[in-house]
């Protein structure tokens, strides 16, 4: 049973990686800010409330993504695993994940904490160019990331679930490592 959690700056690689490891293993790729993304799209109640919060850069109040966190992991699909991308974000939501892991038996959850340097994530984004990455949001997200989400690194690893990658290579030498790790 896959349960991971990946952990990272914007522009470290997470979506890819995860996406990629989630086919790999068969489980669902579960991307909050991908489900925030289409809701937006849609219009839906969810993405009306979150809309001004993505685009400017800001993390969404805690209540909206636990509660599409909380419903995602209750679906039968991730009865058999899964990747959680973009979330937790913050210690709260941290706090909120381990207890409804236990609450619905899914602990036991491993972090992958991808990571790479400043330069490298700010010039992946800016290549990458989707609305929220003009480089004014993009050095705000890099400061949200760093004040509440770097933190979870600590978190995580004073609870011995973190495993740590590099993310300053190229796609396949990630993915590769990534391979090894979660193998092991
Ligand atoms: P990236 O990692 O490239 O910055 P994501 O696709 O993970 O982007 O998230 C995009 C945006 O969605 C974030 O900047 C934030 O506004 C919102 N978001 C996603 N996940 C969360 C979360 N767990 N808590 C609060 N906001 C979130």
């Amino acid at each position: 049973m896959t349960r991971l959690i990946f952990l990272g700056p914007p522009g470290a690689g997470k979506g890819t990686q995860a996406q990629t490891l989630a086919e790999h293993l068969n489980i669902p790729h579960i991307s909050t800010g991908e489900i925030l993304r289409q809701a937006m799209k849609e219009q839906t109640p969810l993405g009306i409330k979150a809309q001004s919060y993505v685009d400017s850069g800001e993390l969404v109040p805690d209540q909206l993504v636990q509660d599409l966190v909380q419903e995602r992991l209750n679906q039968s699909d991730a009865q058999s695993g899964w990747i959680l991308d973009g979330f937790p974000r913050k210690v709260t939501q941290a706090a909120f994940l381990e207890e409804l892991l236990e609450k619905i038996h899914q602990s036991g959850e491993r972090v992958v904490n991808l990571d790479a340097p400043d330069e490298v994530v700010v010039a992946r984004l800016l290549a990458r160019g989707r609305k929220d990455d003009s480089e004014e949001v993009i050095r705000r997200r890099l400061e949200v990331y760093r004040a509440e989400t770097a933190p979870l690194i600590d978190y995580y690893r004073d609870r011995q679930r973190l495993l740590s990658v590099n993310g300053d290579q190229s796609q396949e030498e990630v993915t590769s490592e990534l391979h090894q790790l979660i193998a092991s």
